[in-house]
């Protein structure tokens, strides 16, 4: 697997395979590569000719100087991890190579960004991510581009962002991958403490929680979020938000009548999470998401 800096290097690398008419696969990440990341590399794989990984930690989507300062980067262990996830290429480029001086576009999403994360991150966060994100669509032109579930919102927004400006890409969206006691894989686990590891069940919880609330017959917004709330009380975290929330529009919906996507976010210690689920009215429609078995395989060797 080759490791190029340039949207030069990465044009000409691409440029045969295109021109063969082979199918490009790109995986847009910030690296500290986590089974939920190989999943999508995985599922890239198998649906295309030629896989590119991106690896850039965009300091334009962080609102917190902190966590921009820790997150983690550890470009060899992602590039072995990506290679044995089978992908063809992995593009890191500089922050320079990015952002130019001189730079001074950005792309927006309105509406959709304003809500859940865009409500208390800040507008800067999602335009922060939009123009990254179109500029890799740019840098890369992909037939398809692998987003997961874990950041609905952001796979949402982004659909927009395609259809809106008629971005040739096809968008995949994949399933959330977790640990074995539900937890969501996020980069940002690394941070938490043995205590704070124990506490952020809260979220899985709440979810599980409203979930099962379902399969009772519950349908009403407010009690599917009490049902999530009681089920974070013993674990002493409280939301930033907990929203059940049209896939649309992510406008909140006060009855579970069409499938919702159930939304959180927590602080643990200093740690921000998300997670979320999609809560089907009719609960033979709830499917339990195995993880993928050969994402796990390749993070356990
Ligand atoms: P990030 O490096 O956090 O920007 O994530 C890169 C991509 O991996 C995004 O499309 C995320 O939604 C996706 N991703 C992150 N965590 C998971 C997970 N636990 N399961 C599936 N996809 C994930």
């Amino acid at each position: 697997m080759r490791t190029l800096r340039t949207v030069g290097e990465l044009r000409a690398a691409l440029e045969p395979a295109r021109r063969a008419g082979r199918t490009i696969g790109l995986v847009p990440t910030m690296g500290a590569l986590h089974e939920g990341h190989l999943s999508l590399i995985v599922r890239a794989r198998s649906q295309c000719d030629l896989v590119v990984v991106s690896l850039f930690v965009n300091p334009a989507q962080f609102n917190e100087h902190a966590d921009l300062d820790r997150y983690p980067r550890q470009e060899d262990r992602d590039r072995g991890l990506a290679a044995q996830a089978g992908a063809d290429l992995l593009f890191a480029p500089t922050r320079e190579e990015v952002y130019p001086a001189g730079f001074s576009t950005s792309v927006e999403v309105l509406g959709l960004t304003d809500r859940l994360e865009g409500a208390v991150r800040g507008s800067a966060h999602f335009r922060g991510v939009t123009t990254v994100v179109t500029k890799l669509l740019n840098m890369v032109a992909p037939d398809i581009a692998y987003f997961g579930q874990k950041d609905a919102q952001q796979v949402i927004v982004i659909r927009r962002l395609v259809e809106d400006l008629n971005v040739a890409v096809r968008i995949e969206e994949c399933p959330t991958v977790r640990e074995s006691d539900g937890l969501a894989m996020s980069s940002r686990n690394a941070h938490l403490s043995p205590d704070e590891r124990t506490r952020a069940l809260a979220l899985h919880r709440a979810l599980a929680a409203a979930g099962a609330a379902v399969s009772d017959g519950e349908l009403s917004a407010d009690a599917l979020i009490r049902a999530a709330r009681d089920a974070m009380t013993p674990f002493d975290v409280e939301p930033e938000y907990l929203a059940l929330v049209s896939p649309d529009t992510l406008e909140t919906v006060s009855r579970l009548d069409e499938p919702a996507l159930l939304a959180i976010a927590a602080r643990v210690g200093a740690t921000r999470l998300i997670d979320n689920v999609t809560l089907y009215p009719d609960v033979r429609s709830n499917p339990q998401q195995p993880n993928p078995r050969e994402a796990q395989a390749i993070c356990s060797a």
